[in-house]
């Protein structure tokens, strides 16, 4: 007998012929994850089963965790993957998987029997029903429900037999790598890295910009952002992280511009900066965690003349959401914790007392032309000094 996982998936099993690709993708991305467990394991794909088979000793929890971060599994099925050794053997193999899986066996089952290879001498009923009795025998407090059964009993004949009947969830999504990349603006907020996370959920690739505005900004505040990138990139695979230094866009602005205008402008030439660094890595879209109406910033107006920079689309996954909403996604893939070390922003440290809410394209654009003296020299400075962090 062999323990293995058995790998469920739903959205990329209709794909049609790309199907293998997504597969494919999948059982990589699979095998990357597991190569940060202890043990060795196989990841092989079979007539639209993927399993995982450890060949050496390895930790339960450890594998679940890494497999419950892959993107594209639906359902993580810890099984038994015996030999065909005649009706009997199967038998006592269902009833020690039981024995083993179980704490207490006491509920209602039902023995759910598949017979990939039909030349087994057994029809699936007959052997539904013939390992029900044994069932039944072994554990005196269990009985058959057909209708609703607590426990379902999978017994499945291919060339080994598997048996299961647990199911862990997994993520769901895609697998990241089959929907092309984007450039996310990770700042050390709640917001974006869920945003991130949600975009990685899809099968998109995801690598991220982080302004800092040093000394107004701390060493600190950076780390947050690494570890927060760390967080997304359990779930997103690899992440090249740039480091763009914004202190002197950041002040020139500041020097150059109404001050109630600061907040939008120092975004514009974020999201300037943020698209350059897409083109570099070939991504196809920007995302942000912004979300309607949070901050003067997020109204429609603010919006609009933020997204209005940018040649390549902005994805925005938690515009319509509440706080709440993503605070509680923050929570679920562990990345809340970190966001609410309380270290400072550099979008906060200028920000004026009242900035404006709907601000208009026109003027935004007029105050910009006072920048024109040295705004092209600083985005230029701004791009070649900026860090790569890469995110393994
Ligand atoms: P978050 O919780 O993601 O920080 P927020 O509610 O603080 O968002 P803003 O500060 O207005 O909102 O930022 C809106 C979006 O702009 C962020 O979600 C992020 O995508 C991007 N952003 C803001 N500040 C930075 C920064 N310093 N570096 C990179 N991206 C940033
Ligand atoms: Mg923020």
């Amino acid at each position: 007998m062999k323990k293995a996982f058995l790998i469920k998936y739903a959205e990329i099993g209709i794909k049609g012929k790309n199907r293998f690709l997504f597969e494919d993708a999948l059982v990589n991305n699979i095998k990357s994850a597991l190569e940060k467990v202890e043990g060795e394991f196989d990841v092989t794909k079979e007539s639209g089963r993927i399993y995982v088979l450890p060949s050496t000793d390895y930790d339960f929890d450890e594998v679940v965790d890494a497999l419950s971060h892959v993107f594209g599994i639906v359902g993580i099925c810890p099984m038994h993957q015996v030999e065909d050794e005649g009706f009997d053997a199967l038998a006592d193999r269902v009833i020690e998987y039981i024995k083993e899986s179980y704490d207490e066996v006491n509920f209602t089952f039902k023995v759910h029997s598949r017979r990939a290879r039909k030349n087994y001498p057994m029809e699936s009923m007959e052997i539904n029903a013939a390992l029900g009795s044994k069932i039944l025998e072994a554990f005196p407090e269990t009985s058959v429900d057909v209708h609703n059964p607590q426990e379902m009993i999978n017994v499945e004949i291919r060339n080994s037999i598997n048996i299961y009947s647990k199911t862990l969830p997994g993520p769901g999504g895609m697998p990241v790598g089959t929907a092309g990349k984007a450039m996310l603006l990770l700042s050390g907020g709640i917001d974006s890295p869920v945003a991130g996370w949600m975009t990685a959920k899809r099968g998109v690739k995801v690598d991220a910009v982080y302004f800092h505005a040093p000394p107004y900004t701390s060493e600190r505040a950076k780390q947050k952002v690494v570890d927060l990138a760390k967080l997304v990139s359990k779930y997103s695979g690899p992440m090249n992280l740039y480091v763009v230094n914004f202190t002197d866009i950041q002040m020139y602005i500041y020097d150059k511009c109404p001050h109630d205008e600061l907040t939008i402008i120092m975004r514009r030439y974020m999201m300037k900066i943020a698209e350059h660094f897409a083109k570099v890595e070939g991504s196809h879209g920007l995302i942000t965690g912004e979300s309607i109406g949070q901050v003067a910033s997020q109204t429609m107006q603010s919006l609009a003349a933020t997204n209005e920079v940018c040649t390549i689309p902005v994805f925005r996954p938690v515009i319509a959401f509440d706080k709440q909403e993503i605070v509680d996604i923050s929570l679920k893939i562990g990345t809340y914790e970190t966001s609410i070390l309380p270290y400072e922003d550099c979008c906060t440290t200028f920000v004026a007392k009242h900035p404006v809410t709907k601000p208009n394209i026109n003027i935004i654009k007029r105050s910009e032309t006072n920048l024109a003296e040295k705004i092209d020299e600083m985005f230029e400075e701004a791009i070649n000094t900026a860090e790569l962090i890469e995110i393994k």
